[in-house]
């Protein structure tokens, strides 16, 4: 690991699903610290991006290289890219962070369980060190209270802000945030926004998809604009949502006021 490099950097990706291009070409360097908003319409390609990063979704074409160590890919000549080394994509993975739409948590198990379950199982964690962890960051989060609660019997504010908790446990290179408030009912969507924008202000390095325009332009770094499969703009915050330069972005600003 080479920690001068940057933390994510993914080039000329691209992704199909058969006949379907979804991705034509996107690149994108995080460094450590940076805050990446990825904005953009409905079926844009935004989620899939996200998903190649962590090897969720397999490119089709193009590398990601995380912290220098460029992630393994081979081509088989008949499905396109295949990992090359299944062991070094569940390393690397379980150090990009992700954060569903749709929270995500083991429902069988409680806030607790659901946090401290990698670390434990995965990291090797002793369950006393790893039990130790998640009380001080289900403190940070605001659920403290809520820790031998199962996910059922909680908000969906207070799920994600779980699934917020479990992420960190992992001590993740970055997070990967994929719209985290659009499965909330309007009024819980502050609470999970207040918990991502703290992180955001200690300058974790994480890549946002989100919908909430105002918030992205508060926390973000940079800010990507995707569209049809490519960046038609990017930019700090000011320039992207302040003075955006092509058709398509200023559509799809006013669009969302
Ligand atoms: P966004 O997150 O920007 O709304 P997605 O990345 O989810 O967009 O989807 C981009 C396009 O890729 C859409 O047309 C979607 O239907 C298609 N797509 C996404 N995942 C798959 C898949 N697993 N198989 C086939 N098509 C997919
Ligand atoms: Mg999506």
């Amino acid at each position: 690991m080479d920690t001068a490099a940057p933390a994510i950097e993914v080039r000329d990706l691209f992704k199909r699903f058969g006949p379907l291009e979804v991705l034509k070409g996107v690149s994108l360097t995080a460094r450590q610290g940076d805050v990446i908003a990825i904005i953009g319409g409905s079926g844009s390609g935004k989620s899939t991006f996200l998903r190649c990063i962590n090897m969720l979704e397999l490119p089709s074409a193009g590398s990601v290289t995380v912290h220098g160590e460029e992630i393994a890919l081979r081509d088989d000549g008949h499905h396109g890219l295949r990992p090359a080394n299944r062991r070094q994509i569940e390393r690397i993975r379980s150090q990009l962070a992700m954060v569903f739409q749709s929270f995500n948590l083991w429902q069988h198990m409680t806030v607790l369980q659901n946090v401290i379950e990698v670390p434990i199982h995965v990291l090797g964690m002793k369950r006393d060190e790893a039990v130790s962890i998640a009380e001080k960051i289900l403190r940070r989060v605001g659920l403290h209270e809520k820790q031998d609660a199962y996910p059922a019997f909680m908000s969906g504010g207070q799920q994600q802000r779980a699934a917020i908790a479990r992420a960190l446990a992992v001590q993740p290179l970055a997070m990967l945030f994929d719209e985290p408030t659009s499965a909330l009912d309007p009024e819980l969507v502050g609470e999970v926004l207040s918990v991502i924008g703290d992180l955001a202000r200690e300058r974790r390095t994480m890549i946002l998809v989100t919908h909430e325009m105002k918030f992205a332009r508060e926390v973000a770094s940079h800010v990507i604009f995707l569209d049809n499969g490519i960046i038609e703009e990017q930019g700090p915050p000011e320039q992207v949502f302040g003075d955006p330069k092509s058709e398509r972005l200023k559509k799809f600003i006013s669009s969302i006021h």
